[in-house]
């Protein structure tokens, strides 16, 4: 029998927000899983790959707890008044496969098919990791054309070139996407880089290359307004993907990840730099290194959850003002 409309915990209903959020099989935000492309705008994605990792494993973990604590998100911005569903047709499109998953460069050609495939079909997609290894792999697949801009939130450059001798970790991504033209480096910006390194030369890649560093102590100088600013300066009206390691937040706010760096951004700054996103020419976006097994209270995936949410509003504005 076809349940009617008057069963709350009905999967796939008219509207997944009006059912009680502990309902049903989690997708990302209850968005419906939708396995052909063809059929949506926006596909949210998750990668549970963290094969790439020299500190603490954990975040092949991530999608499914981060699906979990998107439940509780809501459909309309309470700032901006945007509802993003409404703007765009919206779907989890599921979990990258992976045919070997213990090989780095086998699994990061399994990430680039999988996004090959939704961007063939016209699709942005907005990611979940995962280590954030896979960034290169997703931009190999939709930056194969024109370098993109790049706005970059992280307490770690991610730009050495080797990590325990493999060219392929989740310390070495923007690297290689500048080296294989994936990134402009003039049109790259991180923000609240911070902590300890064992060598300058993750820092000093970026400096020789033109990327614009904002180094916690300046964020915490100037602002979340005139980081805005500079962003905006920096990535012009360009294409441009957001990748956001939520080891850029302080670990008040995301303990749960495998690299953590005190001093960081607050929730509330993270949440402010993405709106400060808004207009620009987005393309696609990703949410990376969130490790459950550090993240006992669930505080980190949510997060990472409402990180995504702030940034499908967004991006669901660019999707209409570019389509
Ligand atoms: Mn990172
Ligand atoms: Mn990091």
């Amino acid at each position: 029998m076809k349940p009617g409309n008057d069963f709350y915990c009905r999967q796939g209903g008219d509207n997944p927000m009006h059912a009680p959020r502990y309902c049903g099989i989690p997708t990302f935000m209850r968005a419906p899983f939708i396995e052909d492309p063809v059929e949506i705008d926006i596909a949210l994605v998750g990668v549970p790959y963290d094969g790439a990792v020299e500190a603490r494993s954990g975040t092949r973990q991530g999608p499914r707890q981060i699906r979990d604590m998107s439940s509780m998100m809501r459909s309309i911005h309470h700032v901006t008044r945007v509802n993003p569903y409404e703007l765009c047709r919206v779907g989890d499109v599921g979990d990258v496969p992976f045919s070997r998953i213990f090989d780095v460069e086998a699994s990061h050609r399994d990430i680039t098919s999988f996004y090959e495939r939704l961007n063939n079909a016209g699709v942005w997609p907005l990611s979940a990791g995962g280590d954030h290894s896979i960034t290169l792999p997703i931009l190999r697949a939709i930056a194969m054309d024109r370098p993109l801009g790049l706005i970059h939130i992280d307490a770690h450059t991610d730009c050495c070139d080797e990590e325990m001798n493999s060219k392929y970790s989740h310390g070495t991504p923007f690297r290689r996407a500048c080296e294989e033209n994936l990134i402009d480096p003039e049109r790259m910006i991180q923000i609240g880089i911070r902590g300890a390194a064992n060598s300058p030369e993750c820092w000093e890649f970026g400096e020789r290359n033109g990327i614009r560093i904002v180094f916690m102590e300046e964020f915490a100088r100037i602002g979340v307004e005139r980081t805005v600013e500079e962003a905006r300066r920096i990535v012009g009206n360009g294409p441009v993907y957001i990748t956001f390691d939520v080891d850029g937040l302080d670990p008040a706010f995301t303990p749960g990840t495998g690299t953590p760096e005190i001093g960081g951004l607050t929730s509330l700054e993270a949440q402010g730099l993405i709106r400060g996103f808004r207009g620009l020419n987005l393309v696609g976006a990703d949410v990376v290194e969130v490790a459950p097994p550090f993240d006992p209270s669930g505080s980190t995936a949510l997060v990472a959850a409402t990180v995504m949410y702030e940034i499908l509003c967004i991006l669901a504005g660019s999707r209409i003002t570019n389509s």
